[in-house]
């Protein structure tokens, strides 16, 4: 039980100004996490998808897109970089490759393994239980999958095919199979109400994972949702007096710094969405309660065609290491410190939970002094 009803998260998501909300929830992120943010270095595997999400611009049917696959050299020494450079985790993403067999990614979960005690994330979307076991074992220690939406009418219009209950299904298999589970859900989706954000909330909070990627929607033009599709054009909330003015990006960081108050210990990215839709979005999200930023080290000439959303920076195909050096200035001129330990997902022992928001103390577990 979250101890939060509907009815609150809504009256919070809903405040008129919302300056408080993301003051609380930075004081309840410097209490739990410090002014530490965690890096993770995000390589795109791949942008085959067999699957047609509506939203997606790797939709199957999406024709028009280039698709490539990395092969293993590639990611092996990519995340050899990223790990030489400074990353403490590395986190492979590609879309559901039907024509991949799961032994080529334990091969390459493996060989990562063998160089390094660095955290390795996956996110390849849904396999049968077995694939993610032969991950687990060769070494995987975390795997993302957001559940999108709870409202299960709406996931089903935008995933044809699939369903919530499976996606539900598959982070169980995850959490069996001993990783720390990442999920999340998008904001601004046509049709998404307040109340059902507030679901999202809470479903996230009974989901209690390690981490959560919670970021706004944005229209791809080559995917059926950024016409019309028989969907309403925005979010319903619009249609409220009180947020007609709030653009998905602006909800996204109310529903992130909710995430936070509700769930101290979540790892939570300024996403890369929020970034693109917002100006200064990862300053805005570490702001607003979020400790994790990733950071894109797949090699240019492929990061142009992992194009889920438009608007993302190009790759300059910067080596990891500068890439790590710049985040790391660009942090600190902010007031924060890259965290030099993994970020594991951290167990909410009950007794390390802060009584009230900002007031408890919980010492990061990295080694940089005064972090906490
Ligand atoms: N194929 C895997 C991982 C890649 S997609 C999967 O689906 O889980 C990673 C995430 O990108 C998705 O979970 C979704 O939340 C997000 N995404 C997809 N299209 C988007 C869009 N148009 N705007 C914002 N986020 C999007
Ligand atoms: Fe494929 Fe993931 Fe995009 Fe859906 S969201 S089309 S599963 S890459």
């Amino acid at each position: 039980m979250s101890g939060w009803t509907k009815k609150e998260i809504v009256e919070r998501l809903r405040e008129p100004e919302p300056a408080s909300l993301f003051a609380e929830a930075a004081a309840v992120r410097l209490a739990v996490h410090g002014r530490c943010v965690h890096l993770r270095a995000l390589l795109e595997i791949g942008n085959i998808c067999r699957a047609n999400c509506l939203y997606c611009g790797l939709r199957r049917c999406n024709a028009s897109l280039e698709r490539y696959s990395l092969d293993a050299d590639t990611i092996v020494e990519t995340a050899f970089r990223a790990v030489k450079g400074g990353f403490r985790t590395v986190v492979m993403q590609a879309g559901e490759d039907g024509g991949k067999r799961p032994d080529f990614m334990r091969d390459i979960v493996a060989s990562i393994r063998n160089f390094t005690d660095a955290a390795i994330t996956l996110s390849f979307g849904e396999w049968p239980e077995d694939a993610y076991g032969m991950w687990r074992q060769a070494g995987a220690d975390r795997y993302l999958l957001r559940f999108e939406t709870s409202n299960r009418q709406l996931y089903s219009r935008l995933r044809p095919g699939r369903t919530l209950g499976q996606r539900l299904s598959c982070l169980e298999f995850l959490r069996k199979s001993g990783y720390q589970v990442g999920t999340g859900f998008m904001v601004g989706l046509p049709g998404q109400t307040v109340d059902d954000l507030a679901q999202d909330l809470l479903l996230l909070h009974a989901l209690d994972p390690a981490m959560a990627g919670i970021g706004p929607y944005i229209p791809h033009p080559r995917t059926p949702l950024a016409g019309k599709y028989g969907f309403r054009k925005g979010p319903d909330w619009r249609e409220d007096p009180v947020l007609k003015d709030c653009e998905a990006a602006d909800m996204s960081l109310r529903c992130l710094a909710m995430a936070r108050i509700m769930n101290p210990f979540l790892h939570l990215p300024a996403t890369t969405a929020l970034e693109v839709a917002l100006d200064n979005g990862y300053g805005r999200g570490l702001s607003a309660g979020a400790n994790v930023l990733m950071v894109d080290v797949t090699p240019s000439r492929y990061n142009r065609a992992y194009d889920i959303y438009p608007g993302r920076e190009p790759g300059k195909d910067e080596d990891p290491a500068e890439l790590w050096k710049r985040c790391s200035s660009a942090l600190s001129a902010l007031g924060y410190a890259v965290s030099d330990s993994r970020g594991d997902g951290k167990k909410a022992a009950p007794s390390l939970v802060p009584e009230s928001a900002g007031t408890g103390n919980y010492p990061c577990s990295c080694s940089i002094a005064d972090c906490g």
